[in-house]
């Protein structure tokens, strides 16, 4: 029986947090695609928002407005679900329809705004949060979102690696950079030395180069530095890229090999964190995060059969 589920719990939101750490191809991997509304993105939602409530920031009759490339978007819809408030998602039109489709099932309102990179969506959440009955938690910018990762995702990693070991590396890519900067100021407390490594898409490698383009690696790269990453870049000692086929074909391998459906940034993570280990084998205890799920690339990435059983001799 579950560890966590074994008394009734209050909603949904108590089941956010808490996931498993895989011991997989030499690297560790926390499965984060396992929170409820499919990513990550629920625990700093869930954050922002409570954080937001207690300062009297958010009132009841509210209207949540974010901007997204999806997953945040459809965490706080599941969160403003739960507790009763309006929620605008401001999205760039291009992503996977999944994640627009997801964020109205939680009864959200979604305006379209720019294509692909989340900049124009951004200056219109701002815009609608300076006004009366809006309030937009700011995920690129939020202090919060840094504070969640450091006292609850980063300590809960810490725990669960075996025992004796403490982190060398940290490999992610960064879409907000929360989880690269907060994870990163968790693990340095437990290990001065460990080293973090930004993960790019090798088209459009933003922070080394100040190159952007278009990639399959949704929900990372989004467009722009976030100002949370600037902010903290000095924590990052180490850029390293991935291409979007390496990631796609990873991704697919992920559910084949090992029974993990999820989304092209766990897919270029995990080749990202073994690019690591083989690189520097001084570095033992390499991790990562799988931060969605793959429900929503299912049209997009896994249509195609797993084996083509055609023309065999008997028919
Ligand atoms: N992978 C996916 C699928 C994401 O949605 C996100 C966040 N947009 C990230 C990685 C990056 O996380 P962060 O915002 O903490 O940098």
């Amino acid at each position: 029986m579950s560890r966590r589920f074994s008394s009734v719990s209050e909603s949904i939101l108590d089941a956010i947090g808490d996931t498993p750490l895989l011991e997989i191809d030499g690297v560790f991997a926390k499965c984060e695609f396992m929170n409820p509304s499919g990513s990550i993105k629920a625990r700093i939602a869930l954050y922002m928002i409570e954080k937001a409530e207690a300062e009297g920031r958010l009132r009841p009759g509210d209207t949540i407005v974010e901007a997204t490339s999806g997953n945040t978007g459809n965490a706080l819809s599941m969160v403003a679900a739960v507790k009763g408030y309006r929620m605008r998602v401001v999205m760039p039109e291009g992503l996977s329809n999944e994640r627009v489709a997801i964020s109205r099932a939680y009864g959200a309102e979604v305006e379209f705004c720019g294509n692909f990179h989340v900049n124009s969506a951004l200056e219109r959440a701002h815009e609608l949060g300076r006004q009366d009955g809006f309030f937009c938690p700011s995920q690129f910018e939020s202090e919060y979102n840094v504070e969640e990762n450091r006292v609850v995702l980063g300590p809960e990693i810490l725990a669960q690696l075996p025992e004796g070991r403490l982190p060398d590396a940290l490999v992610m890519g960064v879409g907000t950079g929360g989880t690269l900067i907060g994870v990163g100021q968790a693990f340095r407390e437990a290990n001065p030395d460990v080293r973090l490594f930004a993960m790019e898409p090798s088209g459009s490698r933003t922070i080394l180069c100040g190159e952007v383009d278009t990639h399959a690696i949704e929900g990372i790269s989004d467009g722009f530095v976030p100002g949370i990453f600037a902010r903290h870049a000095e924590l990052v000692g180490d850029n390293l890229a991935v291409s979007d086929d390496e990631a796609i074909a990873e991704m697919r391998r992920l559910a084949r090999e090992h029974g993990l459906l999820c989304g092209p940034s766990s897919g270029a993570h995990l080749v990202a964190a073994r690019r690591v280990r083989e690189q520097h084998p001084e570095l033992r205890t390499v991790v990562t995060l799988f931060c969605d799920e793959g429900e929503k690339y299912l049209q997009e990435h896994f249509s195609a059969p797993a084996t083509d059983v055609v023309g065999t001799a008997f028919g």
